[in-house]
């Protein structure tokens, strides 16, 4: 198996659990570019956001309301940003759909 996340959900790669269920996996980013930055993404390998389809509405849905969950969990009251880099041009460097969660401090827009 080459892509990374997947080898990292089946435990391949170490990493540092945030939040699991039987549909998706949150961890801490690597090089984390906020106080919080975490990585959330679907058990199921869909390479980008570009690849979804109309059947995986609900595990999107999931991904969000998991995001939204565990902000709340870090105390980012404040705000927070959710990001789904898709593609060479969104700046996607791994090809598993995964959402940043990025908080813990003030982020500008619009992003580089
Ligand atoms: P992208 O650029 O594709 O939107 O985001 C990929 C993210 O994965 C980057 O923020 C990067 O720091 C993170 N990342 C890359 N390799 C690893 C790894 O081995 N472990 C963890 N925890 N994060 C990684
Ligand atoms: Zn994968």
């Amino acid at each position: 198996m080459t892509c990374l996340f997947c080898r990292i959900l089946q435990g391949e790669i170490p990493s540092k659990p945030v939040y699991s269920d039987d549909l998706c996996y949150a961890f801490s980013d690597i090089q984390p570019q906020a106080p919080t930055h975490v990585l959330l993404i679907p058990r199921k390998h869909i390479p980008s956001l570009a690849f979804a389809t109309q059947e995986d509405t609900n595990l999107l849905g999931h991904l969000m309301s998991k995001a939204a969950e565990i902000a709340r969990e870090h105390s980012l009251e404040g705000g927070y940003r959710v990001v789904l880099n898709t593609g060479d041009d969104g700046g996607q460097t791994v090809h598993h759909l995964h959402l940043h969660l990025l908080g813990g401090r003030s982020l500008a827009w619009p992003p580089g």
